[in-house]
């Protein structure tokens, strides 16, 4: 097993720490009334430099690298997957902000590692999940500023966060091949507490992944203005993929965490349950079970290092983020799934946070890219793509 340095350990307690004390009882408590993490929660997690984990120093960050940042959503994802993935409102935003010019990217990168600019992602539509270069929200230029008309789906912290990053369509016209082209990426500031003045949105009733509200929003010429435009018009497609090798190791973390959370109440249920007048720990068939989860949630940690630390060193690894992202995920829902399992008909109570802890690993394999999405990233660069 790989021995971390005493920085990292030092990150690593902090967190263990922090979600064991803070996070675990508030997800206890929150979870099962699909109730929102308070603002002194995000706040609290703003003190410890959690949003600045992989912000360079001159900004304010923490100027640590995606092994400490993926370090840290392990143990706040055991606690609560929520609180493990609103750490990437921070971290996550990061090369999005590259784009901006100088002054404006100090201040917004300040802010954010203070917790006070934390954004929302944008880009899923009704018809554009997986074929994100289907999107069809359109921004038009009007005089200094654009106008954003269309659907958007999907968009999880749209209420409580400080701006919105909207994908959209600023060239109508979509060449069939090269359908990515023609999208660009806004920065839309917005009250916290509330949806942008005119934007509608309702709660999409999901199963769970709760802790903050994920919402269907409809633009309707919603002006903002000439400067909200990131980067280059019609290049807004590179934003989506260039952060991907960490948010996929963020999302392998935050699997291993909730996995990791199943193993240990486990261990514990199973020495305390007795049935037959032993404890159920005492049963090969659960033993063995126990044994199996630890070996698979310790492949899955190694996989994640290792694409850290090639992430770390500068290096592409786009084909080993997928295999993390793939294993991670799919690891995290058997090894959830067993647990429960193991607790019997209590796993199937919301008294247990084991049932959570499943609930939550099942997303890990939808969102950031689906496992057959993986899939077809790691097939493509083994044997080329298929052309039709
Ligand atoms: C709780 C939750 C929170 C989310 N939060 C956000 C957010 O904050 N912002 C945001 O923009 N998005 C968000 N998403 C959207 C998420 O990224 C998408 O759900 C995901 O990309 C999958 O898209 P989809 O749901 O449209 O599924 P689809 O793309 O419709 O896929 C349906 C099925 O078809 C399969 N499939 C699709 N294409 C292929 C293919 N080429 N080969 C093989 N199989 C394929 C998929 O793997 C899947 O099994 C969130 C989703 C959920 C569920």
């Amino acid at each position: 097993m790989r021995v971390l340095n005493s920085e990292q350990r030092m990150i690593q307690e902090t967190a263990r720490q922090f979600a064991a004390e803070r996070v675990l009882p508030m997800a206890k408590a929150l979870d099962p009334q699909k109730g929102v993490m308070p603002r002194a929660l995000i706040d609290e997690m703003a003190e410890l430099g959690f949003f600045g984990i992989m912000v360079p120093a001159e900004y304010g960050g923490l100027g640590l690298g995606a092994f400490e940042y993926c370090l840290v959503a392990e143990e706040l994802s055991r606690a609560w997957m929520s609180v493990g993935s609103v750490i990437a409102r921070g971290n996550g935003m990061l090369g999005l902000f590259d784009a901006l010019p100088e002054e404006r990217k100090l201040d917004a990168l300040t802010r954010q590692v203070r917790g006070e600019y934390l954004g929302a992602v944008a880009l899923s539509e009704p018809n554009a999940g997986s074929d994100v270069a289907n999107l069809s929200c359109r921004a038009v230029r009007v005089g200094d500023e654009w106008e954003i008309t269309g659907s958007k789906y999907w968009c999880t912290f749209a209420d409580e966060a400080d701006f919105l990053v909207v994908f959209a369509r600023t060239d109508p016209n979509v060449d069939p091949k090269a359908r990515h082209r023609g999208i660009s990426v806004f920065i839309v500031d917005k009250p916290r507490g509330a949806l942008p003045q005119g934007v509608k949105g309702s709660p999409i009733p999901k199963i769970g992944y709760f802790g903050w509200t994920t919402w269907e929003l409809a633009f309707e010429g919603y002006r903002v203005p000439g400067d909200s435009l990131l980067g280059e018009e019609g290049r807004g497609f590179y934003h989506i993929t260039s952060g991907l090798e960490t948010a996929r190791a963020h999302t392998a973390a935050r699997s291993i965490g909730l996995a990791r959370g199943a193993l240990e109440d486990s261990l514990g249920y199973a020495q305390e349950r007795a049935q037959f007048g032993t404890p159920i720990g005492h049963f090969q068939a659960t033993r063995f079970k126990l044994a199996d989860m630890a070996t698979q949630i310790q492949a899955a940690r190694s996989l994640m290092y290792d694409v850290c630390e090639r992430i770390d060193q500068g290096g592409r690894c786009d084909l080993e983020s997928s295999m993390v992202k793939l294993f991670a995920s799919e690891m995290s829902e058997q090894v959830t799934s067993e647990a429960l399992q193991i607790f019997g008909g209590a796993g199937y109570t919301t008294d247990c946070a084991v049932e959570r802890y499943w609930r939550d690993a099942r997303l890990t394999k939808i969102f950031e890219g689906t496992s057959e999405i993986q899939k077809r990233i790691i097939s493509d660069t083994l044997m080329g793509k298929v052309t039709a």
